[in-house]
C-alpha cells in the first residue's frame, strides 16, 4: 500500500478538524477515507454509518463485507484501492445528506481524487453519483456504463451495498455485473502502453 503524500496528510489534518458544517457537533470520529494513496481504483460512498463513526474508517459494517466481496470478485483487495465519501462525517441516525453538507464537504473529496488520480472511480448510490456526474438519472439506468470522466479516469456508478443489502437479490447481481466491467476497465488501462516507457525502451 502507497503511504499518503503530504499533501493528503495535510488534507486529511484539515478534515480531522473540520467545522464547516454542523455533522461536526454530533460525530465522533471523522471518516477521511483509507487506503493506497496511489490506488487505480477509487470507491465513493456516501457518508459514515454508526460503526464508521466510532471506528474513524470507511465502510466496516455490512455494507463493507459486501463491498470486499466484491471487490474479491474481481481480484483486488481493500489494501489496493482509497476508499472514501461524499460526506466525512456521520448525519445523526444515518438520515441522507442535507445539501449544504454536501456543498461544505465536497472540497475534500474533489482533492482526494485529484491527488490519488485513480484509473477507475466507482460511485455507490445516488449522492456520490449525482455530485460527481450532475444528472437527474438514478442508478437502475445510470449503472453499468464506463463514462469518461475528470482527470482520465473512467466513472463507474452502481447500486450503494446497502440497497444490495436490503432490497432485491438482483440488486448484488447488477452489482457484481458492474464490478465484472470495472476489472475489464482497469485491465484496459493497465494494457495502455506509457508512451514514456516506450521511449526509454528503446
Ligand atoms: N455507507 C457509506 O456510504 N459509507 C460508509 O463508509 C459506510 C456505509
Amino acid at each position: 500500500m502507497n503511504p499518503a503524500s503530504p499533501a493528503l496528510i495535510e488534507l486529511r489534518d484539515a478534515a480531522l478538524v473540520c467545522t464547516a458544517c454542523r455533522l461536526a457537533e454530533t460525530r465522533t470520529n471523522v471518516v477521511f477515507g483509507v487506503g493506497d494513496a496511489d490506488a487505480q481504483l477509487m470507491l465513493v460512498g456516501e457518508a459514515p454509518g454508526k460503526k464508521e463513526d466510532l471506528q474513524g474508517e470507511p465502510f466496516v459494517g455490512a455494507a463493507g463485507q459486501l463491498l470486499d466481496e466484491l471487490m474479491a470478485s474481481i481480484g483486488v483487495s481493500r489494501e489496493e484501492v482509497y476508499i472514501a465519501n461524499v460526506l466525512k462525517c456521520r448525519p445523526p441516525g444515518n438520515r441522507d445528506p442535507q445539501q449544504d453538507e454536501i456543498d461544505s464537504c465536497k472540497a475534500y473529496l474533489r482533492e482526494q481524487i485529484r491527488m490519488i488520480h485513480p484509473d477507475v472511480v466507482v460511485t455507490l448510490g445516488n449522492f456520490a453519483t449525482k455530485l460527481l456526474v450532475p444528472t437527474d438519472v438514478g442508478i437502475p439506468r445510470m449503472r453499468g456504463h464506463a463514462i469518461e470522466w475528470w482527470l482520465g479516469a473512467t466513472l463507474i456508478p452502481t447500486f450503494h451495498p446497502a440497497a444490495a443489502l436490503r432490497g432485491r437479490p438482483s440488486v448484488k447481481e447488477q452489482m457484481q455485473e458492474d464490478f465484472q466491467l470495472v476489472q475489464q476497465v482497469l485491465q484496459r488501462t493497465a494494457q495502455q502502453v506509457d508512451p514514456v516507457q516506450l521511449e526509454l525502451g528503446r
